[in-house]
This record gives structure tokens, sequence and C-alpha cells, in this order.
């Protein structure tokens, strides 16, 4: 007896093909399944499109340090060059002990030339730093010009060398009253401070030269008597309960320009008996009572004459 071939072999054709489409759809099933759990669970909405990071946080967290100075790129050359900083002190331009003499004359056009810096009405700055004070020199004046040379002839560069922002004043008695230095000192305080904001006050004779160029024109903590050793003045200023303080004897030496007594100036006779009641009257005497007159007002190429009428004695 003879087996059905063709109805089994169908049914084993029919089975394996059964069994490669089941494989094929399991395979694909898992290939699904793996991709599907690789994008995301089934049924997330899509992701948003993505963006290019801002510029910012596409560096990394954390940054290394930026290179040094000398190493970043330099910026182009300014035009104009840094703003100067304040004069060192001691001035180094100071030479220290100066030969001082009168026994040639003086030309003022000379010594103008010679000192191209100072400007007219005897202005001068420090050009490579800011000066440390503003100082006016006040000089008591009445009929010395030769005096006055010299003490343009020599002060002008000492002046430059301590590198102050300075202005010479001479302050000129008019008419033929009774010279009033102290009077004159007062009017060229408050003449000078119409014209600049001074911060130091200098009172100097025209027949004083100093000796030694660190003898400072300038003001210290406490107001400062320049010319040691012709102390002839004893300063008010004591009373008000500031000291003098005083250069060293050496650096402090002044020169004399040795004169005869100008007429009308003769010692004045009351003058222990004014000075003995000085703490009486000082608070009536002075800046707070004066009163006087501008008759003109020079610029020379090294210094401002202010030509004054103070008035008569009393006032
Ligand atoms: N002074 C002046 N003309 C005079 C008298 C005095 O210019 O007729 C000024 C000048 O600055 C002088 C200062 O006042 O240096 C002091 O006067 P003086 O020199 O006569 O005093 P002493 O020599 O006695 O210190
Ligand atoms: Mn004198």
């Amino acid at each position: 007896m003879k087996e059905p071939s063709l109805p089994g072999t169908s049914l084993q054709r029919a089975c394996r093909l059964l069994v490669a489409f089941c494989a094929l759809h399991l395979s694909a099933t898992l290939l699904y399944y793996l991709a599907g759990s690789a994008l995301g669970p089934p049924g997330s909405p899509e992701p948003p499109p993505r963006r290019p990071p801002p510029a910012n946080l596409s560096l990394p967290l954390s940054r290394p340090p930026p290179p040094p100075a000398a190493a970043r790129p330099r910026p182009p050359p300014a035009s104009s060059p840094p703003p100067p900083g304040p004069c060192p002190e001691p001035s180094p331009l100071l030479v220290g002990a100066l030969r001082v003499e009168f026994s040639q004359p003086v030309n003022l056009e000379e010594v103008a030339r010679i000192n191209p810096e100072v400007k007219a009405g005897g202005r001068f700055a420090p050009k490579d730093c800011i000066a440390l004070q503003k100082v006016a020199i006040i000089i008591p004046f009445r009929n010395r010009e030769e005096h006055l040379k010299y003490w343009l002839y020599y002060l002008h560069p000492i002046l430059q060398r301590q590198q102050l922002d300075y202005g010479v004043y001479v302050i000129n008695q008019d008419g033929e009253e009774e010279f009033n230095r102290a009077k004159l000192l007062n009017i060229g305080f408050a003449e000078a401070l119409k014209e600049y904001d001074y911060d130091c006050f200098v009172f100097s004779d025209v027949d004083l030269i100093p000796m030694d160029d660190r003898n400072t024109y300038k003001c210290y903590s406490q107001p400062r008597h320049l010319s040691v050793s012709m102390d002839k003045f004893g300063f008010r200023l004591v009373f008000k309960g500031m000291g003098i303080s005083r250069p060293d004897a050496v650096i402090g030496k002044c020169r004399m320009i040795r004169h005869s007594r100008d007429r009308k100036n003769e010692p004045n006779p009351e003058r222990f008996d004014r000075i003995a009641h000085t703490r009486e009257t000082m608070s009536s005497d002075g800046l707070n009572t004066l009163s006087y007159k501008v008759l003109r007002t020079d610029k020379y190429p090294l210094y401002t004459k202010i030509t004054v009428d103070i008035g008569s004695p009393n006032s």
C-alpha cells in the first residue's frame, strides 16, 4: 500500500511557510520593538526639532583662565599720552647748596629767555607731573627794582626745580606814605586768590635769596618760616595756635642783599608796644578789615605787579 505523498508534502510545505512567516513576523516585531524603545516610549510626542545652542553656552562650563595680559593682543596705540601722576617728593631735580652773589647786574630779558617755561605774570607748573601744591609767592615792594631782578634771577630756576605750580606776585605800594609790609602781604593774599585757587602762600622779602634749593617754597602742615637765618619778625600766627616749623639751619640759610634803610620805612617807634598788644588787636587787624584800591595790574614775563593804594596808615 502506498502512502499518499502529495497531500502530506503540501501540508509540510504549508507548515514550513507558516513557520517562516511566523519567524519573519517575530523578527519584524522584535526589530520594531527595539527601534521603538530607543526613540522613546511609544505614544510620546515627537521631540521638538533641535536648535543650535546659544553661542555662550557652546563653551565648556569651566573655562580655562584668560591668557596673561602680556599675551593678549595689544590695543591700538592711544593718540594722547597717559595723564601725568603727582610729582615725586622730594623733587628729583634739586641740586642742594647754591652760590648766591650780587656782583653782576641782571638783565630781565635774559632771565626770561633762560626760563622759557615761565609764563606771563610769573606763572609756572611742571609739565610731566601734577604739582603737590599751588603756591602764591607774595613780595611786598616799593622802589627796589635792583633787588627784584636778583630775586627773579635766582628764584625762578629754584622754584621750577622744586616742581611747584606757582605764581609770583609783587605787591607794589603806591605813594610816599609809610611802607606797610604787613598790609601788602594781606593784599597779596587776597589778590592772588582772585586769580587762581592757590592752596599755599609764601611771603618773601625782595632781598632774601635762599642758598639751598631744598628750602622748598611750599606749605607744610604748619606755617613755615623759610628764612630761618633772617628771622626778624614773629608771625602772628603763633597766637592762633599754629606753630612755625623751621627747616634746618643749613637748608634754611638765606642771603640778604645789603641795603641802606629806605625812606619812609623807618623802624616804627611804636613797634614793640604794638607787638606786645597783638593778642588784643589781631582779630580786628588784618584780612577782615582790609581796605585798599588796586591801581593797576601788570603781567610781566616773570612776575605780576599789583600796584595798590593802601589808604591812610590806620585804614
Ligand atoms: N620793602 C620795599 N621797599 C621799601 C621797604 C621795604 O620793597 O621801601 C620790602 C622789601 O621786600 C623788603 C621788605 O619790605 O625786603 C622788608 O623791608 P627791609 O628790607 O627794609 O627790612 P629789613 O632789611 O630791615 O629786614
Ligand atoms: Mn632788607
